[in-house]
């Protein structure tokens, strides 16, 4: 099934224009007056992207475009936006599949990630679609981030944070002046679960840590958009999360 995917895709972009693409399911979200975001769930990981704009301007951004990029594209189109930048908040396929053909589409459009995943981007070992007999790789990263850098895109101020354990180089991205605050958490804290933390560069010790330092320390009503299911809370995290309860732990904290 991957593979008819991937194989599917037409080599060149039609022109910019939704006429033809297969229009999403789209789920339009307001989570404050001024801003924003577009969920497009991309089979077959059931992967969300996201697109974060604000009312009356053009610009956007493209958080992890998966596996169905024709329909970010056609979305996008159809509301006469137009991409500032690809957020990538690590460099597992699901996540990345999709810049290629975003590129294609926008070829001055950069793609920012985590300085620690940059390499998974052309390395399907370490994206994992080799294990799928994909061999997925991106184009490179155009910049290239550290913890605690601050961005300034689109309209949005924008702080990166470090959290690894799903991926050692996983970032996520908190969008500062809404209320209540916005963070698009990639495969980091998901509603009533966790990131897998079972893969080569995983480690539980470390995704817990990141997760009580870095998230439950921040406002109860900020609002989690992960990399798949539905949006979150951090109060609702903490009060009722299975595997990382909001309690004081010596492991690897
Ligand atoms: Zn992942």
């Amino acid at each position: 099934m991957l593979v008819k995917l991937v194989l599917a895709r037409p080599a060149r972009r039609p022109p910019a224009s939704s006429a033809g693409f297969p229009m999403a399911h789209v789920d339009l979200l307001e989570p404050c007056p001024d801003v924003r975001v577009a969920r497009i769930e991309s089979a077959p990981f059931a992967e969300n992207s996201y697109v974060l704009f604000r009312p009356g301007r053009a610009e956007c951004l493209v958080v992890d475009p998966g596996f169905e990029p024709d329909r970010i594209i056609a979305w996008v189109v159809s509301q006469g936006l137009v991409p500032q930048a690809i957020l990538l908040t690590h460099g597992h396929s699901d996540h990345i599949a999709g810049n290629d053909v975003l590129r294609d589409q926008w070829p001055r459009l950069p793609i920012l990630i985590g300085r620690g995943d940059a390499s998974k981007l052309g390395d399907p070992a370490g994206n994992l679609s080799g294990a799928f007999g994909i061999a997925l790789v991106s184009p490179p990263a155009d910049r290239l981030l550290d913890d605690e850098e601050t961005l300034d895109l689109a309209g949005f101020a924008i702080s990166v944070f470090e959290i690894p354990g799903h991926s050692s180089g996983h970032v996520v991205y908190r969008i500062d002046g809404c209320r209540p605050t916005l963070v698009f958490g990639g495969d980091v804290l998901f509603r009533g679960s966790i990131g897998r933390t079972d893969f080569p560069d995983g480690s539980f010790d470390a995704l817990a840590a990141g997760i009580r330092h870095r998230l439950y320390t921040l406002p109860d009503d900020m609002i989690v958009f992960p990399g798949h299911g539905e949006e979150t809370t951090v109060g609702l995290e903490k009060r009722h999360n299975p595997f990382v309860p909001d309690a004081p732990t010596t492991a690897g904290d």
